[in-house]
């Protein structure tokens, strides 16, 4: 095969290279989370540039229709300058929805990865430039590569997202672009299509997979938390969750070492930690599952309490009052470690129960209007 042969274009187009550059382009970037972050991927080019026409339009005194018109596109394009061996991704940043200038960029990152310019040898990568053929065979990749890059398939496939707004959010694509990659799915799942549960890209994405599945937010205390087998509430013991981040209530939490035991005895500060009691003080600094419930809560009343027969034995988290898989009270609550999350959610209420306590037993009744300040 002669090189002039090679460099002879495709008149189909190659969708496994397109998947394969866009995976590569996540890897060298060590994305890890979605939505990707379209614009610093370019960061490790050191011959690649992604500008606006905003700032085309400026240093080359044109205005936005002259952008357009010099780069053939409305949204976008790849250069090329040939003797520099230099690219510029232009993107029009005047256009509305952020989701389709992601896919945009997404695409024109298409056009360098697949090195669509230097086989063309154009230097404005467009429409005009280039035999319908061709260009038909270019855009088809680079939009594959723009899914590939923004909305794996894999990542769709473990998902299951409920509707294209969801996608849209998850992947932070224009509706349009998330209800074809809604609809790929669905349709390729009643042709029975399934894919591999050990894809590279399932790996890499990992963490954000598992959180994306597990994480959720407690409707009583607005906590926020990731886990798997979790069916009460660490904070307040209740069943009812959101799924996904919708509040991020903070607690208090004790400092705890991986076997869920306090590095510093929260009640006298003793740093010098033995065993799971306190060899100051005496307190019991592990965090577990108590087997008691909230009703009949001893908190420091009837010591010794901590008699852990009826624990389902897990080991718990330094904010936590109940026990996630039994939905019994933890240690440090029953001791009065941690305090009852309705103290740190309702401080006003709290403060106007400790106030109607001191105000029935004192003759004091305040009302705004006698406070100084
Ligand atoms: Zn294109
Ligand atoms: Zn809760
Ligand atoms: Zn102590
Ligand atoms: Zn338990």
């Amino acid at each position: 095969m002669t090189t002039k042969m090679m460099m002879m274009i495709s008149k189909k187009p190659n969708f496994g290279k397109a998947e394969q550059a866009a995976f590569e382009l996540l890897k060298i970037n060590n994305v890890q989370e979605l939505p990707v972050k379209v614009k610093k991927l370019a960061k490790n080019f050191s011959n690649l540039k992604i500008k606006t026409y905003s700032w085309f339009a400026k240093t080359h005194d044109m205005t936005l229709e002259e952008v357009c018109e010099f780069a053939n596109s409305d949204e976008g394009c790849c250069w090329y300058i040939k003797s520099k061996n230099k690219y510029i991704i232009l993107y029009n940043d005047k256009v509305e929805n952020v989701g389709r200038i992601r896919w945009t960029i997404a695409h024109e990152l298409g056009h360098f990865m697949l090195k669509h310019n230097e086989m063309s040898d154009k230097s404005v990568y467009a429409r005009n430039s280039l035999t319908e053929e061709e260009y038909e065979v270019f855009e088809k990749e680079a939009n594959c590569f723009a899914r590939n890059l923004l909305a794996p398939p894999q990542i769709v496939y473990v998902l299951r997202p409920q509707s294209p707004h969801v996608v849209s959010d998850l992947f932070d694509i224009s509706l349009e672009a998330a209800t074809n990659v809604f609809t790929f799915l669905n349709n390729g799942l009643q042709r029975g299509i399934s894919y591999s549960r050990n894809h590279t890209i399932l790996r890499i994405f990992e963490s954000f997979i598992f959180k994306y599945k597990h994480a959720k937010t407690c409707n009583n205390c607005s906590y926020y938390f990731v886990g798997k087998d979790t069916h009460y509430c660490p904070i307040c013991g209740d069943q009812s969750f959101t799924k996904g981040e919708v509040d991020n209530m903070i607690y208090s939490k004790i400092e705890l070492n991986e076997h869920s035991r306090a590095i510093q005895c929260p009640h006298c500060t003793n740093e010098h930690i033995v065993g799971d009691y306190c060899q100051v003080c005496g307190k019991y600094l592990v965090n577990k599952c108590s087997g008691y419930s909230i009703e009949q809560l001893h908190g420091q009343m009837q010591e010794p309490w901590h008699n852990l027969s009826n624990s389902c034995g897990e080991e718990l988290s330094g904010d936590a009052r109940f026990c996630h898989k039994c939905g019994s009270t933890s240690t440090f609550l029953e001791s009065g470690t941690l305090t009852q999350w309705e103290e740190e959610k309702f401080p006003e209420r709290e403060g106007q129960r400790h106030l109607q306590a001191v105000g029935s037993n004192n003759f004091v009744n305040i009302s705004d209007d006698d406070l100084p300040f």
